[in-house]
């Protein structure tokens, strides 16, 4: 490992590695498959940029980002390292002297879009080269559990296989479930002890949660309480993001956009307007990002929730690459569950695959509603423990915990009552004593438990369902329609076993008792 270090600090310019760093660059250079998990800004570029450096071979290097690849490949540049990237920006005679150099060994490193490596053309030449190792960026792309599977990815098992010089595999990502990470290893063959988990936390992030509140206008305070600071804010639909743009521009915010609806051009345009800090503030949908190396982004908000975690945690870890405290906030409003519900009734997927969608969506629905550490509830959705961040909305509540078992029993007990075969929404309704055609329909009026909470606004009994979902008293499945279910520490709240505490605004009361005021 001498050799390496010696490279980390010649070609690089640091003096130690960061954790895993080291193992990966060991396993490569002695030819074992191998996948890296880091959080973004970890490192992940090093695992594979130093063994290629010290291997005779050339090192192939999969990603998706072409925007990219140049500046990377600039930067190698800049080292005295050498490399080159072919992608679909050359023309022809431009890929072919380039794949030329390779095969003279005149670069070390060769960068590719996947799609051009499922090119069985492309196959036949990497094949004439002495690929040494594969290295594959944005690895949880070829994995269907994944949140930004491609279908290009799938090509690079049977090329990893196939290729006469036996690639050494590398895969990396910032983003993989447990399911994620085995269908990774199972598809490139990376053994068990491949795999190096650094973990998923991102020390400087704060995550927030904001609900309920006047979006437009938390966004317009935000933006100015934080002027010349760099960020993200991302909304769903393009029609949204027109509108944020207009909205925030009369307000003479430095805000530009950013959706695949735009021209080349402007896209172009505002790209570098945000990255030259001329606008330092970016409204887009998920189009923008990846890709996006921009070291200086101070907050990423999400106007409205995104489809998953896995998406959720990637955008905002956009936010803070540079090691420097960041935000992430999401401006979380029960509608905009209604949004996602719909992109994925008009997905062309199949049942499972709505399915999935939905579950996964009812993930971030509890995100938004737990109590918990919102770091914490991220990494164990990630498979990692951990324990409080101390930094994010939820730790930093300082809010009375409130005890609301007696409420929570009202809840579970109804959800026993309807034989647990209903979601929330009904639910709700019983409980709030709604007088429609279903309830009469099933007789759910002569429930005992009907009306009970009919003190509580029919919204503010579905959030509390959510807050119990996501507090793991009751579990919500099935895909489109979740139907609720009382788990074992609810049927322990129901006997009187458990008290059920729940942050709440705290109540107006006298400062000073009043008999002694008097
Ligand atoms: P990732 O791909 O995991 O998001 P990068 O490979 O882009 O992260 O690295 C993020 C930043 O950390 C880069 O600026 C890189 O130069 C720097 N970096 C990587 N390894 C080290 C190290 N061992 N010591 C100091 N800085 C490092």
């Amino acid at each position: 490992m001498d050799a390496a270090l010696a490279v980390l600090k010649e070609k690089f310019g640091y003096d130690s590695f960061r954790p895993g760093q080291d193992t990966a660059v060991s396993r490569v250079l002695h030819g074992e498959n191998t996948l890296v998990i880091m959080p973004t800004g970890g490192g992940k570029s090093l695992c594979y940029q130093i063994p290629a450096m010290l291997l005779d071979g050339l090192t192939v290097v999969v990603s998706p980002l072409i925007a990219l690849m140049k500046d990377q490949v600039d930067a190698l540049n800049d080292n005295d390292i050498p490399a080159t990237f072919i992608n679909s920006t050359l023309d022809y005679q431009d890929a072919d002297e380039r794949l030329s150099m390779a095969a003279r060994g005149e670069v070390k490193l060769l960068y590719v879009a996947p799609e051009r490596l499922a090119m069985s053309g492309f196959q036949a030449e990497l094949a004439d080269l002495n690929v040494q190792v594969l290295a594959i960026d944005e690895a949880h792309c070829i994995s269907q559990w994944g949140h930004d599977f491609r279908p290009s990815y799938l090509a690079l098992q049977e090329v990893a296989k196939s290729l006469p010089s036996h690639p050494t595999v590398v895969a990396l990502t910032a983003t993989a479930t447990e399911r994620v990470a085995d269908d990774i290893c199972e598809r490139l063959d990376i053994p068990a002890e491949g795999r190096i988990n650094t973990g998923f936390a991102r020390e400087n992030l704060s995550f927030q949660v904001v609900r309920d509140q006047d979006k437009d206008k938390f966004l317009i305070d935000y933006l100015r309480l934080n002027p010349d600071q760099s960020g993200i804010v991302y909304a769903a639909t393009r029609k949204e993001v027109d509108r944020l743009d207009a909205l925030l521009t009369k307000k003479h915010l430095p805000v530009t956009k950013y959706h695949a609806g735009l021209s080349e051009e402007e896209r172009s345009q505002n790209q570098e307007d945000f990255l030259f800090d001329r606008k330092p503030v970016m409204i887009a949908t998920n189009a923008f990002g990846m890709g996006i190396d921009k070291s200086n982004v101070r907050f990423v908000i999400h106007d409205q929730v995104p489809a998953d975690l896995e998406s959720y945690y990637q955008e905002a870890g956009r936010a803070g690459r540079d090691g420097l405290p960041s935000e992430a906030i999401l401006l979380f409003s029960q509608g905009d569950l209604h949004i996602r519900r719909f992109f994925i009734d008009q997905s062309e997927g199949d049942e499972d695959y709505k399915q999935r969608e939905y579950q996964k969506l009812q993930v971030m629905n509890q995100y938004a509603n737990t109590g918990e550490c919102l770091q914490a509830y991220i990494l164990a959705y990630f498979g990692q423990e951990s324990v409080p961040c101390q930094r994010c909305s939820n730790c930093l509540d300082q809010r009375e915990a409130v005890d609301v078992t007696t409420d929570a029993q009202k809840v579970l007990s109804c959800v026993v009552r309807m034989r647990e075969r209903f979601g929330k929404g009904l639910v709700a309704q019983v409980l709030g004593g709604s007088a429609n055609q279903r309830i009469r329909e099933l007789h759910l009026q002569d429930l005992p438990t009907y009306g009970i909470m009919a003190s509580m606004p029919q919204k503010r009994i579905t959030e509390f369902i959510d807050f119990l979902v996501a507090s793991e008293y009751l579990e919500a499945l099935g895909g489109q329609y979740p139907i609720l279910h009382v788990t074992a520490s609810g049927a322990a709240v129901l006997r009187g076993e458990e008290k059920v505490m729940r942050k709440q605004a705290i109540q107006a009361r006298a400062a000073v008792p009043v008999d002694d005021a008097l």
